[in-house]
């Protein structure tokens, strides 16, 4: 993360999103909150025009050239997915996001291949969407959930892990990168361990693969859900990797038009992967957009990205030590992208409302993440998130307006 790439020229990078010179209260906007939802591009709102304004057809069905195109784009896009991930077309499949890849892979592998007693092992710090698909499919299957713990600081406690993990262990499911702390996991040795003991492993990808270059391959997992959102492209988009072999033996888990090789009144066949798990119309001008946003992260570059986040990082966490009664809340030392705070004496919501009236937008509450919460004794926090477009200046006028904070509760 540290080698020398050449460094982003931020300025001319926020130009290419309308949104950011925008305003808030009267004050230009200082948007933080990139984990929840990262804004666009103009690349990729005028590729997602395009589509609809000249090229929009359903895919797969249609003989005449528009349909035909659309097809092609559609197609074309997969493996360019499949690029940027490290993997094959046939092992992408397009869902509507982080949250519908997991349900996806507890629905049709969970409960195709789960037994009672069986296990799953999840992390301490999973976001609700890596977490409640596996207690559903462990109520429907008789399989039983193991929690590995994670310390006071926000990391993954790797022993406590690999002790949890039995003959038993079917399935590990693992967050990359934390949205709540920003600690990133280390995942190759995660995945060694995961299959050591004969289990799949599947990782959460929605906050690392807008920030760290990824491969599949090279991290060795079985699945990786990640969301176009979250990455410079459209809502309602995402995406599934899954190992080949596992795709293949995976039954459907939903039926309809375009997933099928034939159908009879009493029963159908199932069309190859990925199309088997992409029942319907799906949403074509979500993929087309995606295709853009890769093209965009690509041509910043995900190790320039990586570069100029860790080092905005590294002077918010400096600065916000200037406020008193702050207190960082994840201080593993692998992190990425993400400050989570508390202030003494003041509610997180607070804060954030503060901030708000201040022209900076920040996420307060349990980033859909109770459990890990609890686990670290606290009801929320406030969290500011980077994204390539973030400037110095932007975490200058973040510490500006918890200042503000601090003067209005005291202390
Ligand atoms: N996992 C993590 C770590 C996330 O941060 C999020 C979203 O914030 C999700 C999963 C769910 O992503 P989506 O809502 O795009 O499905």
């Amino acid at each position: 993360m540290t080698t020398a790439v050449a460094p982003l020229d931020v300025a001319r990078l926020r130009e290419e999103f309308p949104l950011l010179g925008t305003t808030a209260h009267g004050r230009p906007l200082v948007y933080l909150d990139s984990a929840a939802t990262s804004q666009k591009p103009r690349s990729v709102i005028r590729r997602i025009t395009r589509f609809y304004e000249r090229e929009n057809a359903n895919i797969h069905r249609g003989v005449y050239a528009l349909s035909a195109d659309a097809t092609a784009e559609y197609d074309r896009v997969r493996a360019r997915v499949a690029r940027f991930l490290g993997a094959t077309p046939e092992e992408i499949v397009f869902t509507r996001g982080t949250t519908e890849s997991i349900n996806l892979v507890a629905q049709s592998w969970g409960r195709g291949f789960l037994r009672a007693g069986d296990e799953i092992v999840v992390t301490a710090m999973e976001h609700h969407s890596n977490l409640v698909p596996w207690q559903l499919v462990a109520e429907q299957t008789g399989a039983v959930l193991r929690i590995a713990p994670v310390t006071d600081a926000g990391e993954l406690d790797l022993d406590g892990f690999a002790a949890l993990l039995t003959a038993r262990t079917r399935l590990v499911a693992a967050v990359h990168l934390s949205n709540a702390l920003g600690t990133i996991n280390p995942i190759r040795r995660i995945t060694e361990l995961a299959h050591a003991a004969g289990a799949v492993m599947l990782v959460d990808g929605a906050q690392s693969a807008p920030h760290l270059a990824v491969d599949v391959a090279a991290l060795g997992c079985d699945f990786f859900a990640c969301s176009g959102h979250k990455l410079f492209g459209p809502t309602g988009i995402g995406v599934l990797y899954g190992r080949r072999e596992l795709l293949e033996r995976m039954p459907p888990w939903q039926g309809g038009g375009d997933m099928i090789a034939s159908v009879e009144y009493q029963r159908s066949t199932w069309a190859p992967v990925p199309q088997k798990f992409e029942a319907g119309t799906p949403h074509i001008a979500g993929v087309v957009g995606l295709g853009a946003a890769l093209d965009f992260v690509e041509s910043i570059g995900l190790d320039a990205v990586a570069a100029h986040e860790h080092e905005l990082l590294g002077y918010a966490t400096e600065r916000v030590a200037e406020v008193p009664g702050l207190r960082v809340v994840g201080t593993a030392p692998m992190k990425a992208a993400v400050l989570s705070f508390v202030m003494e004496g003041a509610h997180p919501h607070d804060v954030g409302t503060i901030l708000d009236r201040e022209g900076v937008a920040v996420r307060a509450g349990h980033h859909c993440c109770q459990p890990l919460l609890r686990r670290l004794g606290l009801p929320a926090t406030a969290r500011a998130s980077f994204a390539a477009y973030n400037t110095r200046d932007e975490v200058d006028a973040l510490v500006a307006g918890l200042l503000q904070v601090r003067k209005v509760f005291g202390g």
